[in-house]
């Protein structure tokens, strides 16, 4: 009885070959493996522009953009948040914002009030009656609304050595105690002959 061979079956091998791996203008990427015009999708080193870098246009700025977003992102942890600042309390930019001034204020004995939208703290900063309380803020020299006496013999004499070149205004403002802006908007509508 003839034994009955099994024909052996060559198995071909193809081995697929990327035409652009034997071009000489194109290189594969370090990072996408792909093979990439080495004028067009890839940066230069240096002005000679005879090295071109490991990797493609696209993954660099990639790698580029995800560096930055992560920068940005310890930075938001640790600088308090975005330094976009909501003018309303209790609106803020992101969670970091809210987070890092809840502590501040805290550190500080203020506490968040939903009732009012503010921060509060007991004997400086209350909530009374609907209407916000400072206990602990200075009154001003000259309260909004109440108009200043320019017909004094001081701000004759303020004028006249200003004019004289005797005092700067910011001398002025420190002798007489008076905001160098009061004294500048003074001096110069005297000079037009206006009066304040
Ligand atoms: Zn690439």
């Amino acid at each position: 009885m003839k034994e009955i061979i099994q024909p052996v079956v060559l198995e071909l091998e193809i081995e697929v070959v990327n035409p652009f791996s034997t071009n000489p203008d194109y290189k594969q990427c370090r990072t996408c493996q792909e093979y990439k015009h080495k004028i067009d999708d890839y940066y230069y080193h240096g002005s000679s522009k005879k090295t071109t870098y490991l990797d493609c246009t696209k993954c660099l700025n990639l790698r580029e953009l995800n560096r930055r977003r992560a920068e940005r992102q310890e930075e938001l942890e640790s600088s308090g948040g975005s330094e976009k600042v909501h003018t309303q309390v209790g609106v803020w930019s992101d969670k970091y914002q809210k987070e890092q001034t809840y502590m501040v204020m805290k550190a500080l004995g203020y506490t968040y009030s939903d009732e009012c939208g503010h921060f509060l703290k007991p004997g400086v900063k209350e909530y009374v009656d609907g209407k916000l309380k400072f206990y602990k803020v200075n009154k001003q020299k000259f309260p909004n609304g109440q108009k200043i006496d320019y017909n004094t013999p001081e701000w004759k004499e303020m004028f006249d050595l200003y004019m004289l070149g005797n005092c700067s205004q910011k001398q002025l403002s420190m002798k007489y105690g008076v905001s160098t802006a009061t004294i500048n908007k003074y001096i110069n509508r005297t000079k037009n002959g206006e009066t304040c």
